[in-house]
């Protein structure tokens, strides 16, 4: 399908969810598609974020009522193609008279029920917290409030399993390969890669290209001398945010979301069966943008969040793991980092008469709509018109229909009754209908292969370096799944000797 003789229709520069999301889109539409990514997929902002597909109710607040209404729409059409990685999951909001108005919350919820069409997900009821079992962790100064219904989202395996399917719809997708320069000529662009094991810096060619690199998207520009264009190239923002991790705080399946002394919010999710999850914070930043690490502000902050709310008291020491992402934020000038729009901008280069889009800004529930948008002006570029299926075909493992994974699960439990039920709701969880591909004709634990400690198996580990782009420890551990936070070090160094050699087997 290429117009000009190019190796590729289009190539997409960074594995995040962006980049994979528009991968999937551009070779569902027929396109030759290769995706760069310079190390591993989902590995910067797209496995850092608090994980939610939401409206955005703070949003409202900004009058960003185009962005939330979208966001909304997308909520429930991501639940419909991806029922094993996202949920749905009720937001308890207690209100106290010292913060938003009670009438303020309530047509803030009215709208957030009604702005986009809703199918799936339950609408938003006041509550009564004293006396119930929903306001028992709560601090007494709580005795009523709301609730809301969101979604949670694995935020790594949605980025891997769009990459996934583009890849199984044809696209080619190298991990761990960085593009250095974007070339500009009349027709096409040439784009030189390099991947981590590469002596030789290699060209290809591309009709169109995009640039997806996130926090990154600025410096890529830059080293292609693609930042003064002839059409003013936006800027981007870098708002690192930090999450805390500590043992369960409360009980239930609830997650609460909780209003500052300055105004922000923060959330207390429920968290990998066992952990409760705390973010998030907001601070502009300058660092490294692959080891972002929260500072000692930011873990005060969430740890006093949840002393301010909660009937618990925790410290610093009982914080079990932190992450930080930064959130590359489409530059609109605002001065305080909270209230950046959240909306994302498709910058359309002029250098070559092939098309370029640089992204700028976006969140991880608008990534479809993201990826639909940017086809639609490349194609449109091309005066071509293919059309965008991404709602309808489920990703991989989600081919079961939503709020159906009750009885996918049970199907597994009575297939694989020798397998510990909490295993089995994992590999459900984590690979939905593709849990089969690894544990097919399995009668016992001895036919998954080798076993490396806390019933992580040969088999899945074949599975996710098969298909799943897995290439290193990190990558199984902290990317496909959150094992890392479970499993013993044991474990991870059996798995660790183990891979050289399955790698070699597999890929050669
Ligand atoms: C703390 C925090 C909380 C958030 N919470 C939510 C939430 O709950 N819900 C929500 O909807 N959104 C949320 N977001 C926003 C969302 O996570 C981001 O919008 C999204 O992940 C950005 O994806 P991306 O693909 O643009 O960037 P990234 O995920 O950063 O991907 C860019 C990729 O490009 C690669 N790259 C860079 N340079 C090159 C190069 N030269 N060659 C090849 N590859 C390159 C990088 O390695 C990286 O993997 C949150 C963000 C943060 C930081």
């Amino acid at each position: 399908m290429c117009m000009s003789k190019t190796d590729y229709d289009l190539c997409v520069i960074g594995g995040g969810i962006n980049g994979t999301g528009i991968a999937r889109d551009a070779a569902m539409r027929g396109l030759s598609v290769l995706l760069v990514e310079a190390k591993d997929l989902a590995q910067a902002t797209s496995s850092s974020s608090t994980k939610l597909i939401h409206g955005g109710l703070r949003y409202l607040e900004f009058y960003e009522f185009k962005l939330v209404r979208e966001s909304l729409r997308e909520r429930e059409a991501l639940l419909k193609i991806a029922p094993h990685i996202i949920w749905p999951m009720q937001f308890v909001l207690p209100y106290s008279p010292q913060q938003r108005p009670y009438w303020m919350i309530r047509l803030g919820l009215f709208l957030y029920d009604n702005l986009a069409r809703r199918d799936l997900l339950d609408g938003s009821k006041g509550l009564q917290l004293i006396g119930t079992g929903l306001g028992v962790p709560l601090d007494d100064r709580y005795k009523k409030g709301f609730s809301y219904t969101d979604c949670w989202v694995d935020d790594s395996r949605l980025t891997v399993l769009n990459a996934v399917d583009a890849a199984e719809k044809g696209a080619e997708i190298l991990t761990r390969t960085a593009c250095q320069k974007i070339i500009p000529h009349r027709d096409y662009w040439e784009i030189k890669i390099k991947g981590e094991n590469d002596q030789e810096v290699r060209t290809v060619t591309a009709g169109m290209v995009v640039n997806a690199a996130g926090p990154w998207t600025r410096k890529l520009l830059e080293q292609s001398g693609l930042d003064k264009g002839m059409k003013p190239v936006p800027k981007i923002r870098l708002v690192k945010g930090s999450h805390i991790i500590i043992p369960r705080a409360f009980e239930g399946d609830q997650a609460y979301i909780l209003q500052q002394k300055d105004g922000r919010i923060v959330f207390f999710i429920p968290y990998e069966g066992d952990y409760t999850l705390i973010g998030t914070t907001e601070e502009d930043y300058d660092g490294d943008l692959y080891e972002p690490r929260i500072s000692d502000d930011e873990l005060k902050y969430l740890v006093d969040a949840y002393n301010t709310h909660f009937k618990g008291e925790i410290a610093a020491k009982d914080v079990l793991w932190a992450y930080s992402g930064i959130r590359p934020l489409f530059d609109d000038g605002d001065s305080e980092s909270r209230t950046v729009t959240r909306d994302f901008v498709l910058h359309q280069h002029l250098e070559s008469r092939a098309p370029m889009i640089s992204v700028f800004g976006g969140k991880l529930t608008t990534y479809r709509v993201l990826a639909e948008q940017t086809l639609n002006k490349l194609l449109l570029a091309q005066s071509r018109r293919e059309v965008c299926r991404t709602a309808f075909n489920p990703l991989p493992g989600g081919e079961f229909g939503p709020l159906q994974f009750g009885a996918l699960l049970d199907e597994y439990k009575s297939q694989y009754p020798w397998l510990p039920e909490e295993v089995v709701e994992r590999y459900a969880r984590a690979y939905g209908t593709r849990t089969d591909r690894f544990l097919r004709g399995a009668k016992a634990p001895e036919d998954l292969g080798k076993h490396y400690g806390d019933w992580v198996f040969e088999a899945e580990i074949v599975y996710l370096i098969k298909y799943e782009f897995a290439r290193e420890v990190e990558d199984i551990f902290f990317r496909r799944s959150k094992l890392g936070l479970h499993v013993s070090e044991e474990t991870m160094e059996a798995v660790g000797k183990a891979l050289p050699k399955l790698k070699k087997d597999l890929l050669g």
